[in-house]
């Protein structure tokens, strides 16, 4: 599960919980490049691998060959989110290379612009809201650039780009959506993704997997995570995703990296974690995935870390096929100190939580925490990048072996520098005093949040026993992630984390009530489309439990809002009755999860945190438009160069910040794309 940066782009100024290399680096903050560039509602930045040029050789080493095979999967994505992208992509980068007419004009700036949103977005729909964005340029404009260009250079031929490709690309009806979570709608087949070939439809795709769900299974594998299901003559079959299977010549490449990596291991551990994740891709064997899944959290001695493979499932309606993705890492060991001191006391906050007893683990195992340094992101990760991550996803691993929980706190700093100044915090904020609390503890509690939603918040809990976990269906991800949030947000002003050290007063943690409300009620809606409603599972979690609150409370005006000439505010008048709502929630929310209450959870949902107010959401997109920022952000990564002596042999890996977006995006999709043009 990963925690998506939200109400980041608010954030604050003041450094409180710098560790000494972020002081470093800020120190520096005038000569390094946050902001590389801004176009349609995304904006890309640039973050600093703090404490790269003080690892050992074999270390940067090590993250090199890693940091090549997660490039290694990117056309995966591509291809996982809809099975035109590669081809679109392609012919969109092959005009960009060759046309020789005029660069100049209207037209051509829009295409540039599709181009760069088409690679942000790992293809035609939007990476957040899975809406298929348009070209901001017509069919006769596009058809006059393909008759100028030659034949060859295009993936397929032009009349294939003219029939199958444009109204793909231009007709706003067709394929939609990649992930429709519309309720009452078939939503296999009506989504546009490409994890489920064309013809399945939802009753067949579930009926298929739960022929394959043993009760008696204490280790179950996770059916279909690594698959394509397809119609063939009218029988269901899967198209599993390993070396000799569908993507293989991706994933060859990706291992290729993965033994040179073996190569330079830091410890054994680590080197048993790498061998069973090439022996899976190798076989595409999902028990082994489980396997390698086990070493992989029993490793917490190595310095750097990765994730790499088919992780998360947001991108499937039903939430069974995983992406491709990955993320290179090491561990920031100052700033780690906080996240040990969380999950030491893991088992402290999983007692106290309001939760009925029942649904409480008597033990929490494993959850181990820490804060790292994102030294290469890729797949799904990447432009678009999470700021924490906790896995493995498999319920009963994580409940037998316990969980690994990252906050990435280089992004989470670069979000920090680039927001600075941006007049976001002081448009939204209701008072001087709330704005003052931000800029002085939001840094710190975004990222304790991101701690506690990680480490506690998704480890903590336990299923009733004979609920399997996938009760509620389309509801499950906005569920979970409302218990994550919930579980942070109750203890953010308990004594303990002052007691802990974690915040250094009684009233640090106001700054996140404020920030919490303030975006779930308001800034969020930023994101979305005027007569919109809320589709992505965080955004609705967000919406959820703010408006929940804010409804809940209105007896004791608990969250007031108040109207100062024509600006809406929402403004927490007494946090302590806040925290106890937040509690009462937590407590529901738990309850429904435990027992896989389907119906309570469509109603939490449904009247919560789906519907916008128009007139407010017309407001804040009004307010916001004028700040003249995007609501969306994403990252280039260094690059990484290497030094040889003449026999070959690694001297030195340095990183080189300079490249921008484009110059990115064209390097990968030639020198990282592997893939056939329909797969
Ligand atoms: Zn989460």
């Amino acid at each position: 599960m990963k925690a998506a940066p939200f109400y980041l782009i608010a954030l604050a100024f003041i450094m409180m919980n710098c560790t000494e290399k972020n002081d470093k680096v800020a120190n520096n903050a005038n000569d390094f490049q946050f902001i590389v560039e801004q176009f349609a509602d995304l904006r890309v930045l640039r973050y600093p691998v703090t404490g790269f040029d003080d690892l050992s050789l074999q270390k940067k080493e090590l993250l090199y060959y890693l940091s090549q095979a997660a490039i290694e999967g990117r056309d995966i994505m591509f291809d996982q989110n809809y099975r035109h992208n590669l081809a679109i992509r392609r012919t969109l980068e092959a005009i960009y290379e060759n046309y020789e007419g005029d660069r100049s004009t209207d037209d051509f700036k829009a295409f540039e612009v599709y181009l760069k949103r088409v690679w942000f977005s790992n293809g035609i729909h939007h990476h957040y809201s899975t809406d298929k964005f348009l070209p901001g340029f017509n069919e006769a404009y596009f058809t006059e650039l393909i008759l100028k260009i030659d034949e060859e250079k295009f993936p397929v031929g032009k009349d294939e780009i003219i029939k199958t490709l444009l109204p793909v690309m231009f007709k706003p009806e067709f394929d939609s959506k990649r992930v429709n979570q519309a309720d009452g709608a078939d939503i296999v087949a009506t989504s546009a993704n490409n994890y489920w070939g064309p013809g399945v439809n939802q009753n067949e795709a579930e009926a298929f997997y739960a022929a394959k769900h043993d009760p008696d299974d204490k280790t179950p594998v996770s059916h279909g995570l690594n698959s394509r299901l397809e119609k063939v003559d009218g029988k269901l079959s899967e198209k599993v995703w390993k070396i000799g299977g569908m993507y293989s010549e991706a994933i060859e490449k990706i291992v290729y990296w993965l033994e040179k990596a073996l190569a330079v291991a830091e410890n054994k551990k680590q080197a048993e974690v790498i061998s069973l994740l090439i022996e899976y891709y190798e076989s595409g064997d999902l028990r082994t995935f489980d396997q390698y899944n086990i070493v992989w959290l029993a490793d917490q001695n190595s310095h750097i870390d990765f994730i790499n493979g088919f992780i998360e499932t947001y991108g499937d309606p039903l939430g069974l096929k995983a992406s491709w993705e990955s993320l290179v890492n090491f561990k920031n060991i100052e700033a780690s100190e906080r996240t040990i001191k969380l999950s030491d006391n893991a088992q402290w906050f999983e007692d106290n939580s309001p939760v009925d007893k029942r649904f409480k683990k008597s033990e929490v195992k494993g959850v181990t925490a820490k804060v790292i340094t994102a030294a290469m992101l890729g797949g799904d990760c990447y432009p678009a990048t999470p700021i924490g991550i906790n896995l493995p996803n498999a319920d009963w691993i994580r409940k037998e072996h316990g969980s690994k929980s990252v906050t990435i706190e280089n992004i989470t700093y670069a979000y920090d520098q680039a927001a600075q100044g941006s007049g976001f915090l002081e448009e939204f904020a209701f008072s001087e005093e709330e704005i003052e609390y931000q800029r002085k503890y939001g840094f710190l509690t975004n990222n304790l949040h991101t701690d506690m939603h990680e480490c506690l918040g998704h480890g903590s809990g336990q299923l009733l026993p004979g609920v399997k976990g996938d009760e509620l269906r389309a509801y499950g991800a906005v569920i979970e992630e409302c218990r994550a949030d919930l579980f942070s947000l109750y203890y953010m002003p308990d004594t303990k984390l002052v007691e802990l050290g974690l915040l250094p007063n009684n009233e640090a943690f106001k700054a996140a009530y404020d920030s919490y409300i303030r975006n779930g009620m308001m800034t969020q809606l930023t994101r979305v489309k005027l007569g919109d409603n809320i589709e992505q599972a965080h955004m609705r979690n967000r919406q959820l439990v703010a408006k929940w609150t804010y409804e809940n409370g209105k007896a004791d005006k608990v969250i007031e809002r108040k109207v100062v000439d024509g600006r809406s505010y929402f403004v927490i008048n007494d946090y302590e009755k806040l925290r106890g709502l937040f509690g009462e929630l937590l407590a529901e929310i738990q309850r429904i999860k435990s027992e896989g209450d389907y119906n309570a959870a469509l109603q939490l949902v449904e009247n919560y945190a789906v519907k916008i107010e128009y007139e407010l959401h017309k407001e804040v997109l009004q307010r916001y438009e004028k700040l003249n920022l995007a609501p969306y952000s994403g990252f280039v990564n260094p690059v990484y160069k290497v030094e040889k002596d003449e026999n070959g042999n690694i001297i030195d890996v340095t990183l080189d910040y300079t490249e921008d977006y484009t110059e990115q995006m064209m390097r990968y999709s030639k020198e990282h794309s592997f893939l056939p043009v329909y797969n």
